[in-house]
C-alpha cells in the first residue's frame, strides 16, 4: 500500500514540514509495506486550485493508501479540498500515527487541545496533515528518487494569485519552524519591558513569541500569536513568560516537547502544562536567567 506525500517548496526548496511529512511516510510505508511517493507542483508559483488538481490527480493515477500533508499554512488550505475531490474524510493537525496490524489510527488535538481524539479511516486514502515540529524529518542525504511527471488539466487562471512570500520583518525564523521558542504575556506590563523577553530569546537562540493579549494591545504584531486563533507551535523548548495559560493559549504550544512557565501566581494554569515551572517575578527572574544562560555560552 503506497504512501503519497505532498511536497512543499519555496523558492525550489524543499520545506522542512514537508521532510517531516516525508519522515513519516517512510516510518507508515515500512510497516504497510509500499513506496513512498512524493508529489509537487512544477509550475513556478501555481494557486491553491491548480495544487488541487494536481495532487487529485496524482492521488487517482497512484491510488495510495495514505496521503499525507504538512498541517502548515498551505497544508491546512489544500488537505480539506484534497479530502472533498476525493471523497473521503480527513484527519488535520496529527500528533501521532499508529500502524497496527495493517490498520491506520491517528491521534489529534480537539476541543483547542482539552481532548485527544484517535481517528480511524473506513476508506482510501486515509488522509492526514501531520502538525509541524512533532514528527522526526526524513534524514537521509543523496538518496535518489525516480521522478516522473504527471500532466494536469489545469482549473482556469485562479481569482487569487499568490505574489511573493515577505519574511515578517525582524523575524530569523518563523515560529512554526523554531526549536526555541520565548513566548512574552500581559505579565510585562508594557511593549517598553519586551526587550526583558527579547534578550532571553536571543541568548538561548530562540524566536519571540507572544500571547494575544499582548497583540490585541499592539505590543507585538500578529504574526507572533501563539494560540488558537495565532500559530500551532511544537518548539524543543517554550518559555512561557508572565503568560497566565488560558486554553486557548495552550491549544497553540502545549504539544511543545518541553514548557518552562515564568509567572508570579503558582496558581496560574500554564504550570498545568509546565514541564519546569519558576514561581517569581519575571522582572527579575529572567534578566537573572538571561545573565546565567550568557555565561554559559560564553564558556562553551
Ligand atoms: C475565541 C478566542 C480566541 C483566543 N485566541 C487566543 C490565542 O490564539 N492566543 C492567546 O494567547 N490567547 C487567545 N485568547 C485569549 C485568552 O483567552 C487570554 O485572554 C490570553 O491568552 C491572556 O494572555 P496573557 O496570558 O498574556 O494575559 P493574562 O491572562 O492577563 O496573564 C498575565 C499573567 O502574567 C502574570 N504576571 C503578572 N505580572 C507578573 C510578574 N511581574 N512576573 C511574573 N508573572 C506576572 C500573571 O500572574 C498572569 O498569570 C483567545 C480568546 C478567545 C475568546
Amino acid at each position: 500500500m503506497s504512501v503519497l506525500v505532498f511536497i512543499e517548496q519555496r523558492e525550489g526548496r524543499v520545506r522542512p514540514v514537508s521532510r517531516e511529512a516525508l519522515g513519516e511516510a517512510t516510518r507508515i510505508a515500512a510497516a504497510l509495506g509500499g513506496p513512498v511517493i512524493g508529489v509537487c507542483a512544477a509550475a513556478a508559483d501555481p494557486g491553491l486550485a491548480a495544487h488541487t488538481a494536481a495532487i487529485e490527480a496524482a492521488a487517482r493515477a497512484v491510488q495510495p493508501g495514505v496521503l499525507l500533508f504538512a498541517a502548515s499554512a498551505m497544508g491546512k488550505d489544500l488537505a480539506p479540498r484534497v479530502a472533498a475531490r476525493l471523497g473521503v474524510g480527513l484527519a488535520s493537525d496529527c500528533t501521532a500515527v499508529e500502524t497496527v496490524g495493517g490498520a491506520l489510527t491517528a491521534t489529534r488535538p480537539v476541543y483547542a487541545g482539552k481532548a485527544r481524539q484517535q481517528v480511524r479511516f473506513p476508506r482510501t486514502p486515509a488522509l492526514l496533515s501531520l502538525r509541524p515540529k512533532i514528527f522526526a524529518a526524513t534524514s537521509k542525504p543523496g538518496a535518489s528518487a525516480t521522478v516522473e511527471p504527471l500532466e494536469v488539466a489545469l482549473p482556469p487562471a485562479p481569482r487569487a494569485r499568490v505574489v511573493r512570500h515577505a519574511v515578517a520583518p525582524g523575524a530569523k525564523l518563523d515560529l512554526t519552524e523554531s526549536e526555541i521558542i520565548v513566548s512574552g504575556g500581559r505579565g510585562l506590563k508594557g511593549p517598553e519591558n519586551f526587550p526583558i523577553v527579547e534578550e532571553l530569546a536571543e541568548a538561548l537562540g530562540a524566536t519571540v513569541g507572544a500571547s494575544r493579549a499582548v497583540v490585541d494591545a499592539g505590543w507585538r504584531p500578529h504574526h507572533d500569536q501563539v494560540g488558537q486563533t495565532g500559530k500551532t507551535v511544537s518548539p524543543k523548548l517554550y518559555v512561557a513568560v508572565g503568560i497566565s495559560g488560558a486554553i486557548q493559549h495552550l491549544a497553540g504550544m502545549s504539544s511543545s516537547r518541553c514548557i518552562v512557565a515564568i509567572n508570579k501566581d503558582p496558581d496560574a494554569p500554564i504550570f498545568k502544562v509546565a514541564d519546569y515551572g519558576l514561581v517569581g517575578d519575571l522582572f527579575e527572574v529572567v534578566p537573572a536567567l538571561t545573565a546565567e544562560i550568557r555565561k554559559l555560552n560564553v564558556h562553551a
